[in-house]
């Protein structure tokens, strides 16, 4: 089959072709596996993360792509969950070992043994890949192949950060975590037993202020999916540029200010998708007491981190504010949010590129010339 394949860490600025377009072995599904024939798959930042050596493959080549979406061609032996020609999505989570605490819990994407598509497995810039069949989600019908693929990665993690802000859970009886815990799990449970989303807290959350920090693809994503669930939900963006400012505004922000504008209130929660370390430091001012901060980035940058100088204890942490990173996605937030998007719907606009012309897609994601979510088409 061809592939895509990074055959070292690289510097992006010096070379501007870091994949290589090569023909290997197709992947022969073992037991549990399932063969896709792979029709689009996401350009995602986290890719020059690993080009560029912040969260590097475990092993070279490395076929690279972790928002896939394609059709099952073949199944391994002892598949149960999925027939020949099942359109499914693969996202950053592609196993776990199914058998530890966090596994056990539901937050496999914590598991000692996480394994990322495309970094630690080979992924979805190729023409097949395999994954366990439990790692293969259905794509709703609303979706074209195209419209599937930037959702798996930017809203799955969006989605995450909404359970993890303790937004779905904020009525007494579940917000109380277990202090015997080392691992604080209240709000792992989003899905009502009718399969329906919990909103149980909707009395409590249409008070609730949340705000977002950052304003790119899985901000505005988040956006969405908050207006849709709760609609009187208030919720404050802050963002550098204008332009986002306004978008905010447009998709019902209650309030958009800069990165430093104190808003008209306090607020119980705020999620960070900036890369950078000043945004962090501001958002903890604005916080309510017990209030938290999720930070949705899986690296940050060096460059301002002398800011986190200003912080000022009283003012930034006093009264029991806490500070969350998200990291990687749970099966159950990537089959949740799909539920989600087709319900809302959410259609990303999308910017096509063929296999071959990944280097280019790559460049332009990081030149930041962006028109839509980039997917290669194979
Ligand atoms: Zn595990
Ligand atoms: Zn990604």
């Amino acid at each position: 089959m061809k592939a895509m394949v990074l055959n070292a860490v690289t510097d992006l600025k010096e070379n501007v072709r870091p994949l290589t377009l090569v023909s290997i072995p197709d992947p022969v599904p073992v037991q549990g596996e399932v063969l896709i024939r792979v029709s689009t798959c996401g350009v995602c930042h986290t890719e020059l993360d690993e080009i560029e050596g912040r969260t590097p493959p475990s092993r070279f080549p490395m076929v690279l792509g972790h928002q896939v979406v394609g059709r099952i061609e073949m199944l391994g032996p002892g598949v149960t969950k999925h027939h020949p020609g099942d359109r499914v999505g693969i996202a950053w989570i592609y196993s776990a070992c199914g058998k530890c605490r966090y596994c056990r819990e539901g937050n496999e994407n914590l598991c000692p043994d996480f394994k990322a598509t495309g970094r630690d497995v080979f992924g979805g810039y190729a023409e097949y890949m395999t994954v366990h069949e439990d790692y293969a989600f259905p794509i709703p019908e609303v979706f074209t192949d195209e419209e599937a693929a930037p959702l798996l990665c930017a809203g799955a993690i969006g989605y995450r950060s909404i359970r993890l802000a303790g937004l779905f859970g904020l009525d007494p009886e579940v917000r109380i975590p277990d202090p015997g815990s080392r691992c604080f799990t209240p709000f792992a449970v989003t899905m009502m037993p009718d399969n329906s989303f919990n909103r149980k807290s909707d009395i409590v959350n249409h008070k609730l202020h949340l705000g977002l920090t950052g304003f790119g693809a899985s901000a505005h994503l988040a956006l969405k999916m908050i207006r849709h669930l709760w609609p009187e939900m208030k919720v404050y963006v802050f963002a550098r540029n204008q332009s986002e400012r306004e978008f905010a505004l447009e998709l019902g922000a209650a309030w958009a200010g800069d990165t430093t504008d104190a808003p008209p209130e306090k607020l119980d929660a705020i999620i960070d998708t900036t890369p950078v370390w000043k945004p962090v430091v501001e958002a903890l001012k604005y916080l309510k007491p017990g209030g938290r901060l999720v930070i949705n980035a899986i690296r940050k940058e060096e460059i301002d981190k002398e800011y986190l100088l200003h912080l000022h204890y009283p003012e930034h942490l006093w009264m029991e504010k806490e500070i969350k990173s998200v990291a990687n996605v749970a099966g159950s937030d990537v089959r949740e949010f799909l539920k989600l998007a087709a319900e809302i719907p959410i259609k990303p606009e999308v910017q096509l590129y063929p296999l071959e012309d990944a280097n280019i897609a790559l460049l332009e994601l990081k030149q930041q010339k962006i028109r839509g979510a980039k997917v290669l088409k194979i």
